[in-house]
């Protein structure tokens, strides 16, 4: 294997793919590492908005016909529940229907799009440290390879970022919420749930969701939390109230979800940040899917531009984000902070009111076609289709 590429990049999930992709199709030498052998195993809610259709198809020419006709596609629904544990909040229609996928096999497929267009996929391959300004990246068995540049996409609790000395770590722990997902047969659910439902009131900052997904049901909490916080013990309560008999349950787990902790300015040296590694999920609802795979393509053409003509590919991404991400991030996260006081000074019934006043443009923004950015018109920079 060559030991240096115009660009490697770290971790091969929907970031990674999204950036190998695009730099390959640029004719770029490009080498992805990831640690695992895929397909491997994602805990994620697999729910995927107009936006993510969109770029799904864009980038990689992937339909809900495809996704569906591969198995990977498991349910669609234009409808969705909000509540609490006592009472219905709101049950609405929306004008494009939520897609829910299998993430072990989307993640599998999407790798596969960017090995089959030029990019050095390998995989069990740990990157134990990277060095932003020379563009060295380390395995963890002990072999070193150079990029022009690299790109982090490395999820959660990545290597990349921790290499950046300006990024402020507690700040990150502080804004990445604590999530348990399990998966268990639709036949096991107290009924049958078509659409999906999410729980407020019983998390601070955060949210419960049972969603549809073909024979199963993902049941799953996700929540910013204090020292006091025993999610474990929130997780068994929120059971509970589902009405779901501890013997129905796989096995649970939990993972990290960056939730808030998005970076202004993820770039050092020869290093970019994309994905859950940038902290890019939108900070109410906790999608991430969209943000993982445009962020990916943005890193991906500003590096290729910048291999073309020389530029800054820092500046190029930094500028991409500041126009077309943080606006959405920065609204995100503002709605949901006025949400979440709101709730705990009024109680959860101020949402169904919310909700109410404007279901049909805040479903529009939740799925992208609206801006977080006081509701305007979305218009991404990416070719998507009407609907
Ligand atoms: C419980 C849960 C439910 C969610 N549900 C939804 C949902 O329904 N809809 C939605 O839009 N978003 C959802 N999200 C968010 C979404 O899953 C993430 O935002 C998304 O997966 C981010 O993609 P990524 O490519 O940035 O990182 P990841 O998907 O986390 O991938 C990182 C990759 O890097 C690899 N890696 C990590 N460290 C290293 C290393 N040192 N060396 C080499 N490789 C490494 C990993 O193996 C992995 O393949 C959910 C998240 C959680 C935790």
């Amino acid at each position: 294997m060559n030991k240096t590429y115009d660009t490697i990049v770290c971790g091969g999930s929907l970031a990674g793919s999204a950036a190998a992709l695009t730099l390959a199709r640029q004719g770029r030498t490009v080498a992805v590492f990831d640690k695992a052998a895929f397909p491997r195993s994602k805990l994620c809610g697999g729910l995927l908005t107009w936006k993510s259709v969109q770029i799904l198809n864009a980038l990689f020419g992937e339909t809900p016909r495809s996704l569906d006709e591969a198995g990977i596609l498991r349910h669609v629904s234009d409808r969705y529940s909000i509540r609490t544990f006592s009472a219905d909040l709101a049950d609405g229609k929306l004008s494009y229907p939520f897609h829910f996928i299998d993430r072990t096999a989307l993640d599998a497929r999407l790798l596969e799009h960017a090995r089959r267009a030029g990019a050095t996929v390998v995989e069990e391959a740990e990157v134990a440290g990277c060095n932003p300004d020379s563009g060295e990246v380390l395995l963890m068995n002990g072999e070193t390879f150079r990029g022009k540049y690299v790109i982090g996409a490395d999820g959660a609790h990545s290597v990349v970022r921790a290499s950046f000395p300006e990024v402020d770590q507690r700040r990150m722990r502080r804004l990445t919420a604590a999530t348990i997902e399990v998966k268990i047969s639709a036949r096991d659910f107290p009924v049958r749930v078509n659409a999906p439902i999410l729980y407020i009131g019983f998390l601070d900052a955060g949210y419960g969701w049972v969603f549809p997904n073909g024979e199963n049901v993902l049941l799953g909490i996700c929540g910013l939390r204090d020292r006091d916080t025993h999610f474990a013990k929130l997780f068994r309560a929120y059971l509970d109230a589902l009405g779901v008999a501890p013997a129905a349950l796989s096995c649970q787990r939990g993972h990290p979800l960056p939730y808030g902790s998005y970076l202004h300015d993820p770039a050092h040296g020869r290093a970019l940040l994309a994905g859950d590694a940038g902290g890019f999920v939108e900070p109410l609802f906790g999608e991430g899917i969209f943000y993982a795979m445009c962020t990916g393509m943005y890193a991906g053409r500003a590096v290729a531009d910048a291999l073309a003509d020389g530029g800054d590919a820092s500046a190029a991404y930094s500028e991409r984000l500041h126009r077309m991400i943080l606006p959405e991030l920065n609204g995100s996260d503002r709605l949901r902070w006025c949400l979440f006081r709101a709730m705990r000074w009024f109680g959860a019934g101020v949402i169904s009111r919310f909700i109410k006043l404007g279901a049909g443009p805040l479903g529009d923004m939740v799925h992208g076609k609206r801006s977080y950015n006081w509701l305007g018109k979305k218009t991404w920079d990416f070719p998507t289709s009407p609907v």
